[in-house]
């Protein structure tokens, strides 16, 4: 054996164990130095426990019943000792038991308090840090905008309506005068599901229209309602096109409805939605050209004085002075005749609408794909 090594660091543990299986020292002063070196051991046993399990496991060691180093001192020592030599045996005993156990007890304690501190410190609290504020969202700006609009056709006695998004191509096209030869069916760039062989052919709405279908269906006239809501194109995202955009349609229908009517309608509209906000101030300018749409006749659009130049002519509005809005027209006879109204005796107008289009006129926004984007910095720059 290579006498120069370090001994290998002593396990108080182990040590005690061999200790105790041994016998009684032979004499008194064997049995007080191995007393001495027990409880020394006992000591650093209970010291090294750094945790709950550790300090577990030196109990059992120590104090357990069957092979616990106190359990075999009493049998080694305590009853094998020859009669004259049991007290003696006795009181070794004894200071080694006291010595464990407060040992141990007192590194329970110590523990115990080590974790009510680290507790303490975790669940500190800094009362000088700044609050953690969460952010108040605003609405995002299309919703923004397609309430403005909704509000001000509710104001005008007006009701929403609503349909799904998924529809029949007879909502989406036949009842609305647009039958399977027309040509406004192919330039809509309709997205249809496949449903599978034999199911009815379903297709994502390509404008609010069939709304209007539903509407009547469900009430007889007079009727006055508006249909906000989502519609899907096959286009290619860009500047202006977005697969998905929301649409608000609106519908009036009534005894003695005349293209008056409707000019009226939607003037007021774009005086509400784009201008100045004085009580009764006319600040934005309309006008009504003609225009092709299959379930109005006769269709026009209508077009306000550019909200960037004021009708000087810009880039926005290609120098024209004008903007296009909205379509709208008088409601075809062919769409009363589909749910059941007699077109002799009811008229009534419609118009359709962009409400991303809209959001960009309101806000001088020229890419559409920017309301998409999920971009905070430019989405929370908007007025709720
Ligand atoms: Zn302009």
């Amino acid at each position: 054996m290579d006498r120069s090594a370090p001994l290998p660091p002593l396990d108080p543990l182990a040590a005690a164990q061999t200790r105790a299986a041994a016998p009684l020292p032979s004499d008194a002063a064997g049995l007080q130095a191995a007393t001495q070196e027990l409880c020394a051991w006992a000591e650093a046993a209970a010291h090294a426990a750094e945790d709950e399990t550790a300090l577990r496991a030196a109990r059992d060691a120590w104090l357990g019943r069957k092979g616990g180093v106190l359990a075999r001192l009493k049998q080694n020592w305590l009853a094998a000792a020859p009669p004259p030599r049991k007290r003696d045996a006795g009181q070794a005993y004894n200071t080694v038991a006291q010595a464990a156990e407060s040992a141990l007890a007192a590194a329970a304690n110590e523990l115990a308090g080590r974790s009510a501190a680290r507790r303490l410190a975790d669940e500190r609290v800094d009362i000088s840090l700044p609050a953690r504020r969460a952010p108040f969202g605003p609405a995002h700006p299309v919703l923004a905008i397609l309430r403005r609009m909704t509000d001000i056709f509710l104001r005008l006695g007006y009701s929403v309506a609503e349909g799904p998004e998924i529809e029949t191509a007879y909502y989406n096209f036949e009842a609305l005068n647009i039958p399977a030869h027309h040509p406004a069916r192919a330039s809509q760039d309709t997205l249809y599901m496949d449903a599978g062989p034999g199911a009815p052919e379903l297709l994502l709405r390509t404008h609010t229209s069939p709304v209007q279908i539903r509407a009547m269906r469900q009430a007889a006239p007079p009727l006055r309602v508006i249909a906000p809501g989502k519609v899907y194109r096959n286009d290619a995202p860009d500047a202006t096109h977005s697969p998905m955009f929301h649409q608000l349609e609106g519908l009036a229908v009534d005894e003695h409805i005349t293209l008056r009517d409707l000019k009226g309608a939607l003037d007021h509209f774009a005086q509400e939605m784009f201008g100045a906000g004085g009580a009764g101030e006319r600040n934005v300018r309309t006008r009504f050209r003609p225009s092709y749409f299959p379930f109005t006749e006769p269709s026009a659009e209508m077009d306000v004085g550019c909200l960037f130049c004021r009708g000087a002519g810009c880039r926005a509005c290609k120098q024209s002075g004008w903007i296009e809005v909205l379509g709208c027209g008088m409601v075809h006879p062919a769409l009363f005749r589909a749910v059941g109204y007699d077109p002799e005796r009811w008229t009534g107008f419609a118009f359709g609408m962009g409400v991303e289009r809209i959001a960009m006129l309101a806000y001088g926004v020229d890419d559409i794909q920017r309301f998409y984007s999920g971009d905070l910095r430019f989405l929370s720059q908007f007025p709720d």
